[in-house]
């Protein structure tokens, strides 16, 4: 599955190789290093997010 990695100076990776998930990624516009974050991780803070008012259902 590709990984979407936005560079904070706007510049999207629509494909960036699951390889490079947490490790430092090179933006080709800024020449910025970044930690490219897993799907996963994005998945999470989504519902975090989401939810933050929600009490456990259990
Ligand atoms: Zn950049």
């Amino acid at each position: 599955m590709p990984v979407i990695f936005k560079c904070e100076c706007g510049q999207e990776y629509i494909s960036v190789p699951n390889k490079y998930i947490g490790k430092p990624f090179r933006c080709l516009v800024c020449q910025t290093l970044s930690a490219v974050p897993s799907p996963n991780d994005l998945e999470e803070k989504g519902k975090k997010e989401k939810n933050t008012h929600l009490s456990n259902p259990q």
